[in-house]
């Protein structure tokens, strides 16, 4: 590389070999149950304009004021590369009217992007898998959604990470609940970290997901939810729990467990390593791989009607962090043209094999001496030799059976 090679862009990733394999894994099984779960797939783009994310996530969270990537555009509209989904599914949703799908169940997964200090597991743009239900204000939806969450985090092999549970209850439980803790944290304002000190006025909640040493002997004994909560919201949360229960989902509840978004109601959750198992040595202190909630109050803050909705997200590269070492499919048969004259052959019985759901490869340049090594050090199962007259061979272990059935099955069309 020379001196004058443009280096990436710090906490951007060129993903490839087992992490790439990965990373495929994770979206390739999200894919599969979110068609389980009739979730329809959905794609948005990927800038918006900020107020699309400014109004939805509100001024004081830390990825409006801290982590967004705005820019002006050549004609001077402020845009922003999008920090997360819901904001731009919203959007979408109230501009293209399809309050006619409601309840709607979307998919989508793609690139994100926040300013943010780069670490294992924090970059600058990372990937989400993302699942919302929009227009649903039953309980019933969460609970699809956590179900869903659950299977899948199962069918990608993770079984050591423990769903963390907590409502934030109604708009009118969480405004008293705000209240109280101005008031308590307020006594004892002198004592905290200088961001919980900001945070005090403009956003409390968030002092209880403060990680910060100074801020922790406060946390135990901040008031809580429940105390709060009104009878209709504590109702939703005994449906949402028995819901998880009939499904067989394990959950903890998770009291200070606040979401660091304004937009939240009702339920907010978080699926997060057991302590001390290898999920959690393997992401260290980056523990949260999915996340979400309910936002029935989304809508109307980007001057669309009330609208219920419910949804997800989580980290592609976290989840990838956690399955393992995933292979390439192994490779079956591996074409090897022992003499050029038999090129024309070759290829069209490689034709044969991939369209028969073969995986298959080719050898057939360079010396005809080192092909064979070359065709072996791909560790196919099987090699078929194909000499100057077309003749071929198969060699190689186990049976040939999937491979002759490809070929008879072109040979009587
Ligand atoms: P954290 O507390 O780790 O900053 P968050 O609350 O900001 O997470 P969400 O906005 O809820 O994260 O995003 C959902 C998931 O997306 C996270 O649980 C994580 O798996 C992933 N994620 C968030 N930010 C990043 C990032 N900068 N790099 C990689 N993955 C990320
Ligand atoms: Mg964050």
């Amino acid at each position: 590389m020379s001196k004058n090679t443009p280096k990436a862009i710090r906490g951007t990733q060129d993903i490839f070999g087992a992490d790439a394999e990965a990373f495929a894994f994770v979206v390739e099984t999200f894919e599969r149950v979110r068609k389980l779960y009739r979730f329809r797939r959905a794609e948005f783009p990927v800038f918006e304009k900020t107020e699309v994310f400014a109004r939805s996530l509100g001024e004081t969270t830390d990825v409006v004021s801290k982590e967004m990537y705005s820019f002006e555009d050549r004609g001077g509209e402020s845009l922003t590369l999008r920090p997360e989904f819901t904001a731009g599914i919203a959007r979408a949703y109230l501009t293209n009217g399809w309050q006619q799908y409601a309840p709607m169940k979307i998919a989508t997964h793609g690139p994100l992007f926040r300013y943010e200090r780069p670490q294992k597991g924090r970059y600058r743009q990372f990937h989400q898998i993302d699942a919302e239900i929009i227009g649903a204000p039953d309980p019933q939806a969460d609970v699809e959604l956590l179900v869903m969450a659950d299977q899948l985090l199962k069918e990608l092999g993770i079984n050591d990470v423990t769903l963390h549970l907590n409502t934030l209850g109604d708009a009118e439980s969480r405004q008293a609940w705000r209240a109280a803790l101005i008031e308590y944290f307020r006594a004892v304002k002198e004592e905290l970290s200088e961001d919980s000190r900001d945070r005090l006025e403009k956003n409390p909640l968030r002092i209880l997901d403060s990680k910060d040493r100074k801020d922790k002997p406060f946390l135990a004994d901040a008031p809580k939810i429940d105390e709060f909560l009104s009878g209709e919201a504590r109702d939703f949360f005994t449906a949402v729990t028995s819901g998880l229960d009939a499904a067989g989902v394990k959950w903890v509840r998770a009291e200070s467990l606040v979401r660091g978004l304004d937009y939240y109601r009702h339920t907010a959750f978080e699926f997060i390593p057991d302590e001390g198992s290898a999920s959690a040595d393997a992401l260290g202190s980056q523990s949260t791989v999915l996340g979400g909630g309910r936002y029935d109050g989304l809508m109307e803050s980007l001057g669309g009607p009330a609208t219920a909705a419910v949804g997800w997200a989580a980290g592609i590269e976290r989840l990838a962090m956690l399955v393992g070492e995933r292979h390439a499919e192994p490779l079956e048969a591996m074409v090897l043209v022992e003499h050029d004259d038999g090129l024309g052959i070759a290829i069209e019985l490689l034709a044969i094999l991939r369209a028969g759901g073969i995986v298959s490869d080719i050898v057939a340049w360079g010396s005809v001496k080192k092909r064979y090594d070359k065709a072996v050090k791909q560790a196919p199962r099987h090699i078929l030799r194909v000499n100057e007259t077309g003749y071929y061979e198969i060699t190689g272990n186990g049976s040939t059976e999937r491979i002759e059935a490809a070929i008879n099955q072109r040979a009587d069309q």
